[in-house]
């Protein structure tokens, strides 16, 4: 450490590695909590401290970055990518990473924060996280298990032998103080004044831990669920849309359905509340009335089927406030009954086949040739305990249910386990032998060649409008580019962009593969960067 343990903290540098979780996301162009809260509570305790914030894609683009990180008295380091996923808009850190820079970065004091230091860290599924021990080995000073707002507050406050890197917050009155004042870090984050979406927190935990949850999920991990109240929510809205955020996620939950309900905490199955739900959703528009996006994230298909008419009224609620092209994600992971058994999951396949059969009635409508308000995602897991050769007959199957009932969903995600210490899967047995693993590369393969192509068929025919694409990346005479948003479709745009130009609007000439389709720029284009 630049100094001892209660040396006063005047300059800090913020190196974000991304973090990808059940319940928040931040690679770019998302911006998640932890950057927003660190900085939040270290200004809390003392205004003058002077906060660098830097992405991992631009601290790893230059060697001198090491040197200059060595200059601060305080290197936070977030990371932890606990389900992988593909990153178009930015590469989150390795494991390997995370441990050089503790090695090569001399004289501050590191501080590891994020799923990383909590649970550990991968960046592939079928394969054992990297636990946190070899971190605090690389010569991290501390891990963060607890909350950030609580430790980083506590250690520029206190300084660092009173602060409690496991602290855990019981209500959220600091963290509605810290997530409003570290707002304004957004504007040192690559994508401002572009594409920029922040990850906004309603709740902190899983309903489920009453039951242990899912067997790989580290959410029932964070114990009973913490509510925020309405106007937290909005308040720290308000705060990021007065620094220039137009893009917004309530995405930190692990259902959106059951926010403000009385039960959450209590029970394995709260009622949703619809009314907590408007009052959320109305406070957002009313502060942020020239947002741009307002999306959703998780949505659980058991709380849909056990309360369907709340649920279409929560929905309805949802698709009245926020913006089109939206996704509820929805974990059926496996369309096994017997692995869900095994693996105490959501739901059965036929649940799930009604939940998505309620997000379609309240949710597909369009406006002006768009796309749909609001649709399902699904996510299956593959490589669970339990799993057999009938599983992926099984998985085939129900997706092929959903072709043959013309339903729509957005995407399939599909992932293969990864296992992260300290989750019940952790301790089971788990045996994803080599048949076993061909069959879920054909799985895989099927569901990208097949149903996803089926799908964006029905959901982005050709004459759909899309709107608010931001280029992203080009390559053989092809740019990519995507609107802020839920899973937001990649469309492929014939002829050479400027990385970071906007597309005001283009209409959907074909489809391109099961994530992306070709479309045409019809409207005034503007060269951003
Ligand atoms: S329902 Fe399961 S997957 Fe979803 S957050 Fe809870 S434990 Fe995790």
């Amino acid at each position: 450490m630049k100094g001892e343990a209660n040396m006063k903290i005047r300059r800090v540098l913020i190196i974000d590695g991304y973090n990808d979780e059940p319940g928040g996301l931040g690679v770019p162009p998302y911006i998640d909590v932890y950057p927003r809260y660190i900085a939040g509570a270290l200004w809390y305790a003392d205004k003058d401290i002077k906060i660098d914030y830097v992405t991992v894609d631009s601290f790893r683009s230059s060697k001198s970055w090491i040197r200059k990180a060595s200059l601060y008295d305080l290197v936070v380091v977030i990371a932890g990518v606990v389900v992988p996923g593909r990153y178009l808009g930015g590469r989150p850190a390795l494991p390997e990473e995370v441990e050089l820079w503790g090695r090569l970065i001399e004289g501050p004091f590191k501080v590891l924060a994020g799923p990383a230091a909590r649970w550990g860290m991968g960046l592939e599924g079928g394969r054992p996280a990297v636990p946190p021990y070899k971190f605090q080995r690389a010569g991290y000073h501390v891990l963060v298990k607890g909350d950030v707002e609580q430790y980083f507050y506590e250690l520029a406050k206190y300084g660092e032998e009173r602060a409690s890197p496991h602290s855990i917050r019981r209500d959220y009155k600091l963290t509605n103080v810290v997530s409003v004042l570290g707002a304004r870090i957004v504007r040192q984050h690559p994508n401002y004044g572009r594409n920029l979406i922040a990850e906004i927190e309603t709740y902190r935990g899983c309903a489920r831990w009453v039951s242990g949850g899912c067997s790989f999920c580290v959410e029932p991990l964070r114990g009973r669920p913490v509510q925020r109240d309405p106007r937290g929510v909005v308040e720290e809205v308000k705060a990021l849309y007065e620094e220039g955020v137009r893009n917004f996620r309530l995405g930190r939950q692990a259902d959106i359905l059951v926010y403000g309900s009385k039960e959450l905490g209590e029970k394995e199955w709260p009622r949703p509340s619809p009314e907590a739900l408007e009052k959320v959703f109305r406070g957002i528009r009313a502060e942020a009335p020239n947002l741009e996006t307002l999306h959703i994230d998780n949505v659980n298909p058991g709380t849909i089927v056990r309360y369907p008419e709340e649920s279409r009224r929560s929905l309805k609620i949802i698709i009245k406030y926020h913006t089109p092209g939206d996704v509820a994600a929805m974990g059926l992971e496996s369309a096994d009954p017997k692995v869900t058994k095994i693996n105490n999951l959501n739901t059965t396949p036929e649940e799930a086949i009604e939940a998505i059969k309620i997000v379609n009635e309240v949710g597909r409508i369009r406006e002006d040739s768009g796309l749909p308000h609001l649709l399902p995602g699904i996510n299956f897991i593959l490589g669970l305990p339990g799993e057999s050769k009938k599983t992926y007959r099984m998985n085939r199957e129900f997706l092929e249910e959903i072709l043959k009932r013309d339903l729509l969903v957005r995407r399939v995600n599909v992932r293969r386990l990864m296992i992260i210490p300290l989750t019940r899967v952790s301790r089971m047995k788990v045996s994803f032998d080599k048949k076993l693993r061909l069959l879920a590369s054909s799985f895989i393969w099927w569901v990208r060649n097949y149903f996803e192509v089926e799908m964006l068929k029905r959901v982005a025919p050709p004459g759909t409008t899309l709107k608010n694409l931001w280029v992203e990346t080009c390559l053989n005479n092809l740019c990519y580019a995507r609107s802020p948003g839920s899973y937001p479709l990649v469309v492929a745009l014939k002829g050479s962009f400027a990385r970071g130009t906007l597309i005001k609007k283009a209409v959907v000439r074909g489809i391109r593969t099961g994530r992306s389709v070709l479309a045409e720029p019809v409207e005034v284009y503007e060269h951003c960067m």
